[in-house]
């Protein structure tokens, strides 16, 4: 039997490699950034496209181009216009969506900014953005055609502001480009951003399978500068003029920080080949936000927690990976999940389709779901109710992690999985 195995894993690679797209013959080493608007409200959603920009530098994979790991509310493919041939896809969320799940979503309609990018192109291709309306099912939202040579597509000079390696293992082809934003630090702080900067390296360092995997790990360091230090508060009257706008009170939760302004984002960001992007917020207030394939934001002074909030945050943006949390009181995302479809974050499960979850991790005569006792809260996987905003009917792989609250040790061995899967796919 695992001769067997080992044979039809061989020829799955075989096949994949003699049809896998060769990144020479169809792209070059720039990046092809789209900006576009998410616009409408509860029931609606539209695409329209603002803008087309090259970019200096293409950061992220050259392999497993025409896959995806099925992660994210949207994806968009890349397809050669003259053949049809599938050349590059790619999953995304958006804080169009979560917004869509608050009340203000039902009383107006409103638009927020989106990126997009792929390596940039060498002949004529067309884009397709398609928006999830099951577990693999898509309806699609707008496509276009992008000719490479189109006079019109933006090919400016990013922002010039002073940048740093933090860590360089690798090639970028070969690596997790990680591109950390400085938001709320004056010129007169950037060596306070570097230092803050090499903080936040050290404090993803202290998780598996990050640890495991640093040689696989490039950080860079981008010292945007901000008029006023600090970040804003709206509930405490407090606003900033900062480099991509960060704020808390995001959705009017005092905690959830996050950035509309995603195309100032990536000007700061295409400075440097780049992944996954970390936006690091110069205040001591305790608090976060991560989307994934969008950014991940975290405060660099904050007491209460530090690793705990850089992992977590960064387990959403980079993986994909749901909250485990839930609350008993009425939360602002409670409406994210429709428990009817298998959601496709790696660590929830509706129990609509467990079996392209973790349950053929789970020991054999697992009950399903874990009974919560004093026994079972020690095991490092089961099926526990609760999960994704939800007390009832959504379930997560372990009764703690650092998916769900700060005072876990580690992720769960199914969010650690996930997040390992992601750095092979990238850098393999
Ligand atoms: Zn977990």
């Amino acid at each position: 039997m695992r001769k067997l195995i080992f044979i039809s894993i061989s020829l799955f690679f075989i096949f994949s490699t003699l049809h896998a797209i060769d990144f020479t013959q169809f792209f070059s080493e720039k990046a092809c950034r789209v900006d576009f608007y998410f616009a409408g409200n509860n029931k609606t959603t539209t695409a329209s496209v603002a803008r087309i920009k090259q970019e200096p530098y293409w950061g992220g994979r050259k392999s497993n181009l025409d896959q995806t790991l099925n992660l994210g509310e949207y994806r968009f493919q890349v397809t050669d216009s003259a053949s049809g041939k599938l050349l590059y896809t790619d999953g995304f969320s958006s804080l169009f969506y979560e917004w869509q799940t608050t009340d203000e979503s039902r009383v107006i309609t409103k638009s927020f900014e989106q990126s997009i990018q792929f390596p940039y192109p060498k002949n004529a291709v067309t884009v397709k953005i398609e928006k999830r309306s099951g577990f693999d099912t898509w309806e699609k939202l707008i496509q276009f055609a992008i000719a490479p040579n189109d006079k019109l597509i933006q090919r400016s000079n990013p922002i010039s502001v002073a940048t740093k390696e933090i860590l360089k293992s690798t090639t970028p082809d070969k690596a997790v480009d990680i591109a950390i934003i400085a938001e709320g630090y004056t010129a007169e702080l950037q060596e306070k951003f570097f230092a803050d900067a090499q903080k936040l390296a050290d404090n993803l360092f202290t998780h598996e399978p990050f640890i495991r995997h640093k040689s696989k790990i490039n950080i860079y360091a981008i010292a945007a500068i901000s008029v006023d230090s600090g970040i804003s508060k709206p509930h405490e009257n407090n606003w900033k003029n900062t480099a991509v706008g960060a704020h808390f009170y995001t959705f009017y939760e005092p905690r959830y920080l996050t950035s509309p302004n995603m195309f100032a984002i990536r000007n700061h960001a295409a400075l440097v080949p780049y992944d996954a992007i970390y936006i690091l917020a110069n205040t001591s207030t305790y608090g976060g936000g991560g989307i994934y394939n969008f950014y991940a934001l975290a405060s660099s002074d904050s007491k209460r927690a530090k690793s705990e909030v850089v992992v977590h945050e960064f387990g959403h943006s980079f993986a994909g990976l749901g909250d485990e949390y839930f609350k008993d009181k009425p939360d602002v995302l409670d409406d994210m999940y429709n428990l009817k479809v298998e959601p496709w974050e790696p660590n929830l499960t509706s129990l609509v389709n467990f079996d392209v979850k973790w349950k053929n991790d789970l020991p054999q005569g697992s009950t399903i779901p874990t009974p919560v006792t004093d026994e079972t809260k020690k095991l490092s996987i089961g099926v526990f109710e609760g999960g994704g905003y939800l007390t009832k009917g959504m379930y997560r792989p372990a009764y703690d992690c650092r998916m769900r609250t700060n005072t876990a040790n580690a992720f769960c061995p199914v969010c650690e999985k996930a997040v390992e899967r992601m750095i092979l796919f990238l850098t393999e």
